[in-house]
């Protein structure tokens, strides 16, 4: 087993992060910003080092100073969290070429999925259902007339590298579909530096279903149920929970076992999840993400296996800690997103943290590096918590967390709390109703 893991990352989920290593009997070294000098995760850190200016670039996507602090430190692994180089096959490779360990899928893993042309195709091939569109990337206007005339109108315009909902572009018919084209291609461009784009058709009224996976390097592959991630603002995700309470349960069974088989004809190492969009009681694949997510704390809650634990067992070439007979669904678990945004506009609000109160009590968790005098950077995305309550079921689940947003209390900046007391109010959220587009048009409903 490792003895010293180096995070590239920051916030809630370096912390994350090091209390698994912790728990493990691991040490942690933090590697940090200037910005990020007095933050959570590198206060309890044993060692850290200071890796660059605020800027991302300089600092937290910068290979050469990240593979420098972890050759100071000595450090045998490095855990990439999610975001930054979580998903870049070329960082994988060249800590392995410094005989230091990526914690992670291979690279070539991560490159297939990286390319969601490729991605599509691949899983494809291996019998998962994936939404009708083009067969690759499309070059102009003429083929993607072409292709929208063939699937049928509306069709959503996508960026192959795309992420962070980036780069999509909705066109209800044939008038609109060349400029979302130019626009999906240039918001690509800015954003991925690759225009590429390609088309699927575009569905009204699904649910955002995603199967978290696990594979090692003898052979296994499991899954662990679903999260629905249906709650989202601009294609992203805002409140998830597990399980869905729409999925029946021969749908949940039939998706954990293709997804699983996938995973295992592709012979894939360490965590992943697969997305996809649900409808009509049909599945369809969007995309593998090769890494840890944001949402994995939902799985944990209702499973009782620590996920991040289980990447690095992996990663030190241990076999899977559990069977998929093992993995047994416990109760209902809800995560909100907490973000330092005005609740309305949704425009970011750094600055000093006045006071910080976090609720407690049974089924609540809380992952997040906030304190009080705590300045919140500027310079990076504006998630500064997440709560996380589990229940018997989703009935007492919901029943605590609405408990536990009266509790919390974040003083000096804006946050997205009041949005998630709004949202529990909801009788669409109560009753479980809802789609990828509902709380948009809650939203747009407002006066
Ligand atoms: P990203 O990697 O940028 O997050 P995804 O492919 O995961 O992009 O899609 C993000 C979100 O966009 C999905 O959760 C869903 O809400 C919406 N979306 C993606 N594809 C479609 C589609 N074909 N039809 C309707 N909505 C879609």
């Amino acid at each position: 087993m490792f003895q010293k893991i180096l995070i590239a990352n920051r916030g809630e989920i370096a912390l994350r992060i090091h209390r698994a290593c912790h728990d493990m009997g691991i040490s942690t070294v933090a590697v940090h910003s200037t910005a990020d000098a007095d933050a959570m995760h590198v206060r309890l850190a044993d060692e850290s080092v200071c890796i660059g200016p605020p800027s991302s670039r300089d600092s937290y996507l910068n290979m050469p100073a990240i593979l420098s602090a972890a050759e100071i430190t000595g450090a045998d692994a490095i855990h990439p969290g999610v975001g930054f180089l979580s998903e870049n096959a070329r960082f994988a490779e060249v800590v392995a070429e410094h005989g230091i360990t990526f914690i992670g899928p291979s690279p070539e893993h991560m490159r297939i999925m990286g390319d969601k042309v490729t991605a599509k195709q691949t899983v494809a091939g291996l019998n998962l259902p994936v939404v009708r569109g083009s067969d690759g990337a499309v070059s102009g206007e003429d083929e993607a007339l072409a292709v929208a005339k063939e699937i049928g109108y509306p069709v959503l315009i996508k960026a192959s590298s795309g992420g962070g909902g980036k780069g999509m572009k909705v066109a209800h018919s044939a008038d609109q579909l060349g400029e979302a084209l130019q626009l999906a291609q240039s918001e690509a461009r800015a954003n991925f530096g690759d225009d590429s784009v390609y088309i699927e058709r575009y569905l009204e009224k699904p649910r955002h279903i995603e199967i978290q996976l696990f594979g090692d390097n003898f052979g296994n592959a499991v899954h662990l149920g679903e999260r629905d991630c249906s709650i989202q603002r601009r294609h992203q995700k805002l409140l998830e929970e597990g399980p869905s309470p729409v999925l029946p349960q021969d749908h949940r069974a039939a998706i954990g076992k293709l997804a699983a088989e996938t995973v295992r004809a592709l012979g894939y190492r360490g965590a992943g999840t697969m997305e996809f969009l649900y409808e009509n009681g049909e599945f369809f694949f969007m995309e593998m993400n090769t890494r840890l997510q944001v949402e994995h704390s939902v799985t944990e809650e209702i499973t009782g296996i620590d996920l991040v634990r289980e990447q690095i067992r992996v990663a030190a070439g241990e076999k899977l800690s559990f069977t998929q007979d093992d993995v047994r669904i416990s109760g209902h678990a809800i995560e909100c997103r907490i973000n330092a945004e005005n609740s309305v506009t949704f425009m970011p609000s750094p600055g000093i943290v006045k006071s910080f109160h976090a609720p407690g009590g049974p089924g609540v968790r809380i992952d997040s590096g906030l304190y009080g005098g705590y300045r919140i950077p500027s310079n990076y995305d504006s998630l500064i918590a997440k709560l996380i309550v589990h229940g018997a079921d989703r009935t007492e689940c919901i029943a605590r967390l609405r408990r536990a947003l009266e509790e919390f209390v974040v003083d000096g900046v804006d946050t997205t709390l009041p949005l998630h007391r709004r949202i529990l109010d909801e009788p669409a959220f109560i009753t479980g109703e809802y789609d990828i587009h509902w709380l948009e048009q809650l939203l747009a409903s407002d006066p």
